[in-house]
């Protein structure tokens, strides 16, 4: 894949750049490590000195990177806004909190008095570089999701992120370098996803994230467990989007549709199965569709726009192929199911809700990657679970109802990192984030974050 600034709206392509060569590789894993011999003995007064720095410097960027956000993923630029201030507020939430966070653990005198030990603690101590290949959906924020954890906790980081969002990512780089940060504690580097295995195998880089699809966090696991490297893996979500008898279902069809189409579509945690109670069935689907059906779809820079273009051509048709191959072994189509009358130009696909699901429809075991939702119609909360739960990814789910006995039940059994009642999935610095199943392993944010890449370090002493 060529790194290039694609504009999605329009299918024209801006910018390309050059990869970096094995010479300039060698160089930046070098600065890393040298900036890490320093960057680990700093104190968290330091670091969240720089850190806030970073924040301060984002806030006063936001109208121009999330324009180039926009023009180089689609996003609505309004989105791409608060994408900015999500990241300032995370950088500003470890900024105060990573000290606490990473704290020394006591031990009660009681418990190891048997060890002999006089004093006996856990001490977190940093890795090292560590490698983060990064997507294109959320480009700042899948970023600093994991570079101010990492940062805070003494590493420095190394950015692989996805060809198409070049400009993003030597944003960042900037951005950390405007900060204050020393040369190499944060370096972007613009390379295919070919020259990954190379970098992740060399002795300097300690350990690696990845946010992307399963292919790709397949292929870099498999390496990092043949180095014996610590990994962290965000992968793609199908998540269940329930709504129960007693729930208030004007309220989850309007949150529905946000769930559904933010960022067009593409978000790991977008609510993606609609599985609906017999008997609010009918006055959900109704409301969903209708909203669905009344969303602006157009440019994304355009701030009126509810749903931009996918970010690629090759999404956009991957996309087509599911809901073309659903219609044709019978899925009923509420609204959408094609591309937007008037929208030639770029990547756009119409808002769509299908019905109708069967089991062997490709749609209902594959994640939908743009604006479209599928619906289930259930008898009972044994029927629901069972539906959620009938799917290899892990990532997040939604329930609303207002019954107590349900919620309990449905945190109890369903198969995801997160259960969101009576709202959406949304990520929040001190909530962790991550899946079970095929969305992952690891989690992302607050204190089980920014201790994934810690050296968990036992201090006994006689
Ligand atoms: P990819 O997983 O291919 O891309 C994500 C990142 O991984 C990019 O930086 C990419 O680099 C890199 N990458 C890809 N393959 C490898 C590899 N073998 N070794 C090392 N790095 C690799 O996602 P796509 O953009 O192709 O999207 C495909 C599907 O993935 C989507 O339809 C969606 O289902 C899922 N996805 C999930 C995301 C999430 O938030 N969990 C985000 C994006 C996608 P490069 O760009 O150079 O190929």
């Amino acid at each position: 894949m060529a790194i290039a600034t694609v504009n999605p709206a329009t299918g024209e392509t801006l910018k390309t750049f050059d990869a970096l060569d094995e010479a300039a590789i060698e160089e930046r894993l070098a600065r890393a490590a040298e900036a890490y011999r320093h960057h680990r003995t700093t104190d968290f007064a330091e670091r969240a000195r720089l850190l806030e720095r970073a924040a301060e410097l984002l806030e006063k960027d936001t109208d121009e990177i999330a324009r180039t956000m926009t023009t180089e993923m689609g996003k609505p630029v309004g989105a791409a806004r608060a994408e900015a201030a999500k990241c300032a507020k995370a950088m500003r939430w470890y900024a105060a909190n990573a000290e606490r966070l990473l704290a020394d653990e006591h031990p009660d005198e009681a418990d190891v008095r048997d060890s002999g030990a006089v004093r006996a603690l856990v001490r977190y101590r940093p890795l090292g570089p560590v490698l983060a290949v990064m997507p294109w959906n959320f480009p700042l924020w899948q970023v600093v999701r994991f570079a101010a954890p990492a940062l805070m906790a003494g590493n420095v980081g190394l950015l692989k992120h996805a060809s198409n969002v070049p400009q993003t990512a030597l944003y960042l780089e900037d951005l950390f370098r405007r900060a204050g940060y020393p040369e190499g504690c944060f370096q972007t580097l613009l390379i295919g996803s070919g020259a990954v295995e190379a970098i992740l195998r060399d002795p300097r880089v300690a350990a690696a994230t990845l946010t992307g699809s399963e292919p790709a966090g397949r292929s870099v696991a498999a390496v990092a467990g043949d180095e014996i490297k610590k990994t962290v893996l965000e992968l793609g979500g199908s998540d269940p989007y329930v709504v129960m008898a007693s729930a208030d279902v004007a309220k989850a069809a309007a949150t529905a549709v946000t769930a559904r189409v933010q960022n067009n579509g593409q978000s790991c945690i977008a609510a993606k199965r609609f599985i609906v109670h017999t008997d609010v069935y009918d006055d959900f689907a109704e409301r969903f569709t209708a909203a669905m059906a009344a969303l602006a779809v157009g440019d994304p820079l355009d701030e009126s726009t509810d749903v931009g273009p996918l970010s690629s051509e090759q999404g956009r048709d991957d996309l087509a192929e599911l809901v073309d191959d659903a219609v044709e072994r019978g899925a009923v189509v509420r609204c959408g199911g094609r591309r937007p009358e008037g929208l030639d130009r770029g990547w756009f696909y119409a808002p769509t809700v299908l019905e109708g699901i069967t089991p062997e429809m490709r749609i209902h075991q594959e994640e939908t990657f743009g604006p479209v939702a599928t619906l289930y119609r259930v008898a009972d909360a044994d029927e629901a679970v069972a539906v959620a739960n009938d799917t290899s990814f892990g990532l997040s789910s939604n329930v609303w109802t207002r019954d107590r006995d349900e919620v309990e039940r449905f945190v109890r059994d369903l198969e995801a990192g997160g259960v969101f009642v009576n709202g959406m999935t949304a990520s929040h610095p001190a909530l962790p984030f991550g899946g079970v199943k095929r969305s992952g392993y690891g989690r992302e944010l607050a204190g089980h974050g920014i201790k994934e890449f810690c050296n968990a370090t036992t201090v006994w002493e006689a």
